[in-house]
């Protein structure tokens, strides 16, 4: 696991349990340190992926109320969600459902990398198009692509966005053939004009690859 720091408030660490796998990719966690609560974006593959974070914002950071939130329901970015199960866990509502539907199969089927002891933790906290912490220039915002409960993290103080699955490179990766929603996603993250773009696998990147991405949507819409 690496940590980089991002703008004034952001930390982003990369971890590499899913490299040299099927998988292939490095995983981001999105850490911001806003004035009253401490964001954490995704959760990765479980509570000992979590801990790691959990002692370096305790080493780095003055304590405050954490509050998770789950970019969309895959296993990959929920398996640690049980770490955090007393605090606030934010998602769309398409993703609970996603997550009862789906992640005891992901479960069972991921098992070998599962980081620690995993449980299924649902959010707690369900938005349907966004929730903005005012105070602290945090929205989470719905923004359907990768899969329909795809939802991103945007940072107002230090304009970054955290896109989660919706951003890929080379190509991102579609779950249904929802092209036209893809589009609008992609579209409206570059109307927000932010600086820089977190993807949840691999480089922190900017517009270059949003456009890659968005006009590889554009070509298998026309197919
Ligand atoms: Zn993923």
């Amino acid at each position: 696991m690496k940590v980089d720091r991002i703008g004034s408030r952001g930390f982003v660490f990369t971890f590499d349990e899913l490299l040299n796998t099927e998988f292939n990719c490095t995983t981001n966690i999105y850490v911001i340190d806003g004035k009253s609560h401490i964001f954490i974006c995704d959760t990765f593959l479980g509570p000992k992926s979590m801990l790691l974070i959990k002692k370096f914002i305790d080493k780095y950071l003055k304590k405050k109320e954490i509050i998770i939130f789950n970019s969309h329901s895959d296993w990959d970015h929920i398996w640690g969600n049980c770490f955090f199960k007393e605090q606030l866990i934010i998602a769309h509502e398409n993703t609970i459902k996603n997550i009862e539907k789906n992640a005891q199969v992901e479960l069972n089927k991921y098992r070998n990398y599962c980081q620690g002891k995993v449980s299924i933790c649902l959010p707690n906290i369900i938005f349907t198009d966004k929730i903005h912490f005012y105070e602290e220039g945090i929205e989470f915002i719905y923004s359907p692509g990768h899969t329909n409960d795809s939802a991103s993290c945007i940072d107002r103080v230090d304009n970054i966005l955290f896109a989660g699955d919706n951003v890929e490179s080379p190509n991102p990766y579609l779950n249904s053939n929802n092209f036209d929603e893809y589009e609008r996603t992609l579209t409206n993250y570059i109307f927000m004009e932010v600086k820089r773009i977190i993807p949840g696998h691999g480089e922190i990147t900017d517009y270059d690859l949003v456009i890659k991405n968005l006009n590889y949507i554009k070509k298998l819409k026309s197919m």
